[in-house]
C-alpha cells in the first residue's frame, strides 16, 4: 500500500484550493482573449481582471484601484524598493534583518550603490525593538520595509504600531503581506500601510502572481519598460488564467478566514502539544504569543535538521529547514543566525507549516512519527 504523504510545508507554497484550479481551467475555456483588445474577447479577458482586483482589495481592506498585479511577490518587493529609491532625494531604507531575500537582497544591492541603508536586529525570539526604529528614524530614514508575519518562525509584526512612528517621522512604510495572507487579518488601510506587497501561491492560490497594494496619493513605477498594462506600473500582456485563480482564492479567504483560523490554531495546539509530550528537551523557536497559528519552528537539541528533515521525507513527511541550498552547501538560515544562534544550533531548527485542511488525525500521528525518528536520530548520535 503506498503511504499518503503528510505534507507541512505550507509556508512554501500551499495545495491549490478546488475553487482555484476550477477559476483558472474556466478562463483557459472561456476568456480566451488578451484584456487589451477591445473586442468581446478581450472585454471578457478584462472583466476578469477587474473582478480580480475587486476581490483582492476586499480582502485585504484596500480600494480596488490600489491594486496592481504583478508576477508574485519577488517582484513586488523589487518594485517598491526600487520605486523608492528611484523617487526619493537622500533616500535610506531600512530593514528588518529577517526579511525574505527578496527584500534584504534587494536593500544589500542598495547599499553597495551608496544608498543609506540599515538593518533592523532582532531579539533571540525574533521579535523587532521598536526603541531602535525611533532612534533610525530620527536619523532620517524614508523606508521602513518590514514583514507582516515571518516565513520561517511565524512571528507576527505589529505592523500598525510601525506604520505609527513611520509616519510620524514622514516616512514611508512597506508591508510585505505574503505569509500573514489567509492565516490572519490583513487590513492596509486600518494599519496604516503604504506599500503591501503579496504573493498567492502560500495560501490556495496559483504561483507567479502577487500584487502590488498601494496607498492612495502615492506612486508605484514600473520594473520594467514596454506596455501600458495595469496602468502603465506592471507592463506586459496579463496572464487572465491566473488572475481568475487569485479572484477564486481571494473570494474563499473573505468568506472562510474565521473558520481558517480556527481549524488552524486547533491544529497547531494539537501539533505542539504531541511533540511536547513525547519529545524530551524540544525547544521551540520565536515568539510564541505572536506567531501564526500554522507555523512552528522547532529544535531538537542534539539533532541536525538536515538529518532530520531527509529522514522524514523518507517516513513520508515533509517539512522544511528553513535554510538555503547555496551551491551545494546547506546554509543556516539568515532569520535564525539573525536572532543570535550559533551555526550548530541554527542547524537544529526545522519548520513545520500546515493549512486549514491538513487532517487532524494524521498531524497528531505525524508529530508520534517525529518524536519516534528524533528518539532513534539522538540513540545513533550517542553511539558515535
Ligand atoms: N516574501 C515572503 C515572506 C515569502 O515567504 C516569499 C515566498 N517564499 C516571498 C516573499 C516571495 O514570494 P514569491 O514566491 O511570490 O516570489
Amino acid at each position: 500500500m503506498v503511504q499518503r504523504r503528510l505534507y507541512l510545508d505550507w509556508n512554501a507554497t500551499a495545495p491549490v484550493l478546488p475553487q482555484v484550479r476550477q477559476a483558472v481551467v474556466r478562463a483557459f475555456e472561456e476568456a480566451p482573449g488578451n484584456a487589451s483588445s477591445i473586442h468581446r474577447e478581450g472585454q471578457a479577458a478584462r472583466a476578469i481582471i477587474e473582478r480580480a482586483r475587486r476581490s483582492v482589495a476586499r480582502a485585504v481592506g484596500a480600494p480596488a484601484q490600489a491594486v496592481v498585479f504583478s508576477g508574485g511577490a519577488t517582484e513586488s518587493n523589487n518594485q517598491v524598493l526600487h520605486h523608492h529609491v528611484a523617487t526619493t532625494d537622500e533616500p535610506f531604507v531600512i530593514c528588518s534583518a529577517v526579511e525574505h531575500p527578496s527584500v534584504i537582497e534587494v536593500v544589500d544591492k542598495l547599499d553597495g550603490q551608496g544608498v543609506g541603508t540599515a538593518r533592523w536586529p532582532v531579539d533571540e525570539q525574533g521579535r523587532l525593538d521598536l526603541q531602535w526604529l525611533d532612534d533610525q528614524l530620527a536619523q532620517g530614514a524614508t523606508l521602513v520595509s518590514v514583514m507582516w508575519a515571518n516565513n520561517e518562525m511565524g512571528n507576527i509584526f505589529d505592523v500598525a504600531a510601525i506604520a505609527e512612528k513611520v509616519h510620524q517621522a514622514g516616512a514611508l512604510l512597506h508591508v510585505d503581506g505574503t505569509q500573514a495572507l489567509g492565516r490572519i487579518d490583513v487590513d492596509f488601510q486600518a494599519a496604516g500601510v503604504d506599500y503591501l506587497t503579496l504573493s498567492f501561491h502560500k495560501m490556495g492560490g496559483p504561483k507567479g502572481v502577487g500584487a502590488t497594494i498601494v496607498r492612495e496619493g502615492l506612486k508605484v513605477s514600473a520594473l520594467m519598460a514596454g506596455g501600458h498594462q495595469e496602468r502603465g506600473r506592471r507592463p506586459g500582456t496579463e496572464n487572465v488564467p491566473i488572475i481568475a485563480g487569485v479572484d477564486a482564492a481571494a473570494t474563499e479567504l473573505v468568506k472562510n478566514l474565521p473558520d481558517w483560523q480556527l481549524a488552524l490554531t486547533k491544529r497547531k495546539e494539537l501539533f505542539v502539544d504531541t511533540l511536547r509530550s513525547a519529545v524530551p528537551q524540544l525547544e521551540l523557536r520565536g515568539a510564541p504569543e505572536h506567531q501564526l497559528p500554522n507555523t512552528v519552528n522547532v529544535a531538537f537539541p542534539g539533532v541536525d535538521g538536515e538529518d532530520l528533515l531527509l529522514a522524514l521525507d523518507l517516513e513520508g513527511i515533509s517539512a522544511s529547514s528553513g535554510s538555503a541550498c547555496t551551491a551545494g552547501s546547506l546554509e543556516p538560515s539568515h532569520v535564525i543566525l539573525a536572532m543570535g544562534f550559533e551555526e550548530k544550533r541554527a542547524r537544529e531548527s526545522l519548520r513545520f507549516s500546515f493549512g486549514p485542511t491538513t487532517p487532524l488525525d494524521e498531524l497528531g500521528h505525524g508529530a508520534q512519527r517525529i518524536a519516534e525518528l528524533v528518539g532513534r536520530l539522538r540513540r545513533l548520535e550517542a553511539e558515535i
